[in-house]
């Protein structure tokens, strides 16, 4: 779940609902706060383009925001076919297997000769992403 620090503001991966802050030092910061009187959070807005994203086009767009490429125009279409895939639960079983190849080959070129190794996040998001469309796959 991905909230803002209630102290710095930075978007983090929360691990708790109650979760609060992105760092045991911000953490630190707002008990100071507390204790000196003063407000603990800030108003943070998120952005709106993160609304209602799917998990596949959201690891899609934090894997091309690590390389700086999502601002290209094949990062876009890779946006598009992750957010086709996220959005269509319903279709036909080897129609999203040949998305899903075609995303994967997609992103493979929108982030070709960055030399940034996956991490193990993603790994597991990509891992997750297949076994889904593998299981749509086998409904068919
Ligand atoms: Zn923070």
């Amino acid at each position: 779940m991905k909230r803002a620090c209630d102290v710095c503001g930075t978007e983090y991966e929360a691990r708790r609902p109650a979760s609060r802050y992105c760092s045991p030092k911000c953490r630190k910061r707002a008990s100071r706060r507390v204790k000196a009187g003063e407000p603990v959070a800030q108003v943070v807005e998120l952005p709106a383009a993160n609304a209602g994203v799917g998990e596949l086009e959201q690891a899609t767009l934090e894997e091309l925001d690590k390389v700086g490429r999502s601002g290209t125009a094949l990062a876009k279409a890779t946006l598009l076919l992750a957010r086709g895939i996220d959005n269509a639960p319903a279709e036909s079983g080897s129609s999203a297997a040949a998305r899903f190849r075609e995303w994967q080959a997609m992103l493979a070129k929108a982030t070709a000769g960055t030399g940034v190794e996956k991490s193990a996040l993603d790994r597991a998001k990509d891992q997750l992403a297949e076994r889904r469309a593998r299981r749509s796959q086998r409904g068919a």
